[in-house]
């Protein structure tokens, strides 16, 4: 049994906010042992795309898969008046914070990759967790999402270990309570790996940081993929519970 807390049921805008295609992933939750799902579109989308009263009556006739409902909400540091407004619009189940962009630049994608010949990498993973710790606000999110996102092209540090730079870093959010997925889409990117690392989910676990998982699925058919994977992570790391959200309150379950 999983959970999957980070599901993008229109995808970037590919594919219609309906029942009908609603319905689509839970069915792949099913058959693949996903037991809670969790939906959460990028906020983009939040005021022209997304009925959200959608979820709430397919969540009344599903018994056998818990349907959550969440948001993805992209961090920028100038911009956190619009930020509280989609944190304020809806009565969620959980909102994951995720940076995508250092400045005005989104590094995560492909059609911006020679951005990243500018940067002495030490220093751009340094910048990029210091935004996602500046990020790690309880008012805004639960759940920090694809916490080294920065490796996605395969791109590492010279100087140091990422698991280095990230530890002062990892300290400062495990006081503020906020939850850190681990994220198997990172396997499908150029990078190969799950975000975060192994070494990094085992600070999360010395620093007593909770966890959820997540496939971060943009089609019905990923849902839940590799999410044994990322469990035997976890667990191989110490985890026995893992973070699980209701109107913005975390439970642990074992799983
Ligand atoms: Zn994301
Ligand atoms: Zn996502």
């Amino acid at each position: 049994m999983f959970i999957d807390y980070h599901v993008h049921a229109i995808g970037h805008d590919h594919r219609p906010h309906t029942a009908e295609n609603i319905e689509e992933y839970i069915r792949y939750a099913r058959e693949n042992k996903v037991d809670e799902l969790g939906f959460a579109d990028h906020d983009r989308y939040l005021f022209e795309k997304l009925d959200l009263s959608l979820y709430e009556e397919i969540r009344e006739k599903t018994k056998d898969v818990v349907i959550k409902i969440g948001i993805e909400i992209d961090y920028y540091p100038d911009q956190h008046e619009e930020i509280a407004k989609k944190v304020g619009y809806y009565d969620y189940d959980f909102i994951i914070g995720s940076v995508h962009y250092i400045g005005r630049w989104m590094f995560d994608s492909d059609k911006e990759r020679k951005e990243y010949k500018t940067w002495d990498h030490d220093k751009l993973y340094e910048k990029y967790i210091s935004l996602v710790t500046e990020s790690a606000r309880k008012d805004f999110y639960d759940i920090l999402g694809h916490i080294d996102l920065i490796k996605i092209f395969g791109i590492k540090p010279i100087k140091q270990r990422p698991e280095n730079i990230f530890a002062p870093y990892l300290k400062k959010i495990a006081k503020t309570d906020l939850v850190v997925e681990i994220n198997t889409n990172g396997l499908n990117k150029p990078v190969k790996e799950i975000y975060p690392s192994k070494e990094i989910v085992s600070l999360l676990y010395e620093n007593n940081i909770g966890i959820t998982l997540s496939s971060d699925a943009h089609h019905p058919e990923e849902v839940g993929r590799d999410l044994g994977l990322a469990l035997d992570m976890a667990k191989k790391a110490g985890y026995k519970k893992f973070a699980s959200f209701t109107k913005r309150n975390v439970s642990y379950i074992s799983l």
